[in-house]
């Protein structure tokens, strides 16, 4: 995650090659904030491009550094290791509908990025561990894993819209949140759904129950970011 501070009143626009930053105002200014790919090829940099009224546009360039992450095994059942032809025609599908409910942009205000807990509970610091199921490497851990009971309410951090639900092969029974410009939320393996689509939810509003459906080896929440399509640490 990269945060560059601007300074006046004028609302700017901050691009970057893969999408628009999130802007966050205070009494000072504004603050662009970029979601860095855990794919993302490290030292680097990032060009950003700022345009506001009244002065010429100008580039900003970011230093992307390296962050060596802890690796994490694990055994699951077979079918979530070497899915079957139908079963990877269907981690397919569900990967286009996943992937346009986590790229949206909602021309909305942000006010803050606080979120609270969704659920209590042990926090592991999961965001980035480098995994191996049943010994074979997969994609890093995006989110935070959230150790609670099954049945455990689980409430929304921050308000918004409730953009998709559903049953994915992978995230289990899963939900949603659209926060505004890019920066949205996503609640995995619960054993049961308790919002609607389109739904505008508070801080509080109760989202679900805390499961173990999908690829898990035990009940919990598993809580992610995104900003700019790209999953950044809750914490
Ligand atoms: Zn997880």
């Amino acid at each position: 995650r990269s945060v560059l501070r601007l300074y006046g009143d004028a609302r700017p626009a901050v691009r970057f090659d893969s999408g628009q930053a999130l802007l966050l105002r205070d009494q000072h200014g504004w603050t662009a904030i970029i979601g860095i790919p855990l794919e993302q090829e490290a030292p680097g940099t990032l060009r950003a491009s700022v345009s506001a009224p009244g002065i010429s546009d100008y580039d900003v360039i970011v230093d992307v550094r390296s962050n060596r992450y802890a690796e994490q095994r694990l055994n699951v059942d077979r079918k979530y290791v070497e899915p079957s032809a139908e079963q990877l025609e269907r981690i397919a599908a569900e990967r286009r509908i996943i992937d346009s409910a986590l790229t949206a942009v909602r021309a909305v205000d942000v006010a803050n990025l606080q979120m609270s807990a969704p659920v209590g509970g042990r926090r592991s610091s999961s965001f980035g561990l480098r995994r191996f199921f049943n010994d074979q490497p997969r994609a890093p851990h995006k989110g935070m894993d959230i150790a609670a009971v099954a049945g455990t309410p689980v409430v929304a951090p921050l308000s918004g819209v409730v953009t998709e639900r559903g049953n994915f092969y992978f995230n289990g029974n899963t939900v949603v949140i659209d926060h505004g410009q890019g920066f949205i939320s996503l609640y995995c393996h619960l054993s049961e759904i308790l919002a609607q689509p389109g739904q505008e939810i508070s801080a509080g509003t109760v989202l679900g129950k805390v499961g173990a459906t999908g690829r898990v080896t035990g009940a919990h929440l598993h809580f992610a970011t995104y900003l700019n399509g790209t999953a950044v640490d809750p914490a």
